[in-house]
């Protein structure tokens, strides 16, 4: 059996050593300077986040790196260790909404969001090098997005990056930049998480709109090594599946439950049931209410996996490691059964995980594809990411690839 290869985190040296010598080669001189964003893993609350609901990411220590120099001009160029001859060039004066075409969309787009709200953003080069696993549910796109709108604010004296209520206009450029230039639905707990989270901590992200930046993250202590843990991303490589109209349809559902049962969205009843005496009562009559066996589905979800998020944060707050785990394994549970956005590579995973014993496994960021986190001893995460590898090799599935997981920093400069 093969051996399961994981993916190493770049030392900030390093990220901004590939990001500038690819600067330099692309545009010629050396840049103004070197910014870096994390990829993130969120630990629970899927699907929650267009739902005004609770989800709890960390930052990765994988991270993706951008060197940059300002422009007197509006053209903005941006070139991808990934595709190294590839510059792409856009003169940001006349970039509309869907103007780009391809990866560049995400960093050009953030340059369209922050001119969009009157910021005074004008032309840059840019050169990006990463390590964040792209398209493994780990949040490439938001590493991208969030590390351009961290070195945009800096270059052009902004001043939203200092600090995290002003990084909440960060975020919302980053978000405006995968909605509507790269055409990608996002909730929006990716570039919170990317932008906000703290090293040691994970991110309690409360989605209500109505809330303040103030008011919707919580520093919650996360601190693997203290409790003798690891946690270990693998992602599962499953053939790229044709999601977007899965996780749209997924949306609406979740839209139009909300509007049947009169409230602005699932969070509202989310809420009243968790205080209501008799919660699973509660929760039977919501069901009730509704007309397809499929919306059901979807609502106990929503409505259960914010519970969740409160019972583990709990649960990891009281050492409770058993407990935390057990509802990692509900989410992904009903992830699969309810929410249907498992895919038997992502099931096996997790499977395999909890039965070379993980405390917790379950899928981590959209589903249909992507990755699972397993919560396991120290000392263990070679061992359990083999055994999942084994597995995937007898049943043919393609080779999974697994790394390290602890709560890293957010976004900052590099050089
Ligand atoms: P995820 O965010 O889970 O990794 P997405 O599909 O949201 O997956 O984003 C992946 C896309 O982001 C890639 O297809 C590519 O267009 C873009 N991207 C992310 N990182 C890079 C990079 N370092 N170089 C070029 N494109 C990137
Ligand atoms: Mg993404």
């Amino acid at each position: 059996m093969a051996e399961v290869e994981f993916t190493d985190a770049f030392t900030s040296a390093a990220g901004a050593d590939l990001a500038s010598a690819l600067f330099e080669k692309a545009y010629g001189q050396a840049p103004t300077g070197v910014w870096s964003a994390p990829g993130r893993v969120n630990i629970i609350g899927e699907h929650t986040d267009y739902n005004a609901g609770l989800c709890l990411p960390i930052a990765l220590p994988h991270r993706t790196f951008i060197a940059v120099s300002p422009r007197k001009d509006t053209k903005a160029r941006v070139v991808s260790a990934m595709n190294p001859d590839d510059v792409v060039e856009v003169d940001l004066a006349d970039l509309k909404a869907g103007g780009v075409e391809g990866w560049a969309a995400y960093p050009l787009g953030v340059a369209w969001a922050l001119r969009e709200k009157k910021l005074p953003v004008s032309g840059f080069d840019a050169a990006f090098a990463s390590c964040v696993p792209l398209g493994g549910g780990l949040s490439s796109s938001a590493a991208m997005t969030c590390s351009t709108a961290l070195a945009l604010d800096e270059v052009f004296g902004l001043g939203y990056g200092q600090m995290d209520a002003g990084r909440v206009t960060l975020v919302e450029a980053a978000i405006r930049s995968e909605n509507e230039m790269a055409g990608a639905a996002t909730g929006g707990m990716d570039q919170s998480a990317s932008l906000r989270c703290q090293e040691g901590y994970a991110l309690l992200l409360d989605c209500r709109p109505e809330l303040t930046a103030l008011e919707n993250v919580s520093q919650k202590p996360f601190d693997l090594t203290a409790h003798n843990l690891e946690l270990v991303v693998i992602d599962t490589q499953a053939p790229h599946q044709l999601n977007d109209g899965q996780y749209a349809e997924r949306r609406r559902t979740c839209e139009e439950a909300a509007e049947i049962l009169g409230v602005a969205n699932l969070r509202v009843t989310a809420d009243s049931i968790a205080r209501s005496d008799d919660p699973f009562q509660a929760l039977k009559e919501t069901l009730d209410a509704l007309p397809s066996e499929t919306m059901k589905k979807r609502v106990r979800h929503v409505v259960t996996e914010i519970q969740r998020v409160r019972d583990f944060v709990a649960a990891f707050a009281q050492d409770d490691i058993a407990r935390a785990g057990r509802l990692m394994n509900a989410s992904h549970d009903s992830l699969a059964a309810d929410y249907e956005v498992t895919v038997p590579e992502l099931d096996v995973a997790v499977a395999v995980a909890r039965e070379n014993g993980a405390y917790g496994a379950r899928m981590t960021g959209g589903g249909f594809g992507g990755s699972i986190i397993a919560l396991v001893d120290k000392g263990r995460s070679h061992e359990v990411a083999q055994k999942v590898a084994d597995e995937f090799e007898r049943r043919g599935f393609n080779a999974p690839r697994a790394l390290a997981a602890f709560p890293a920093a957010s976004a900052s400069r590099d050089r």
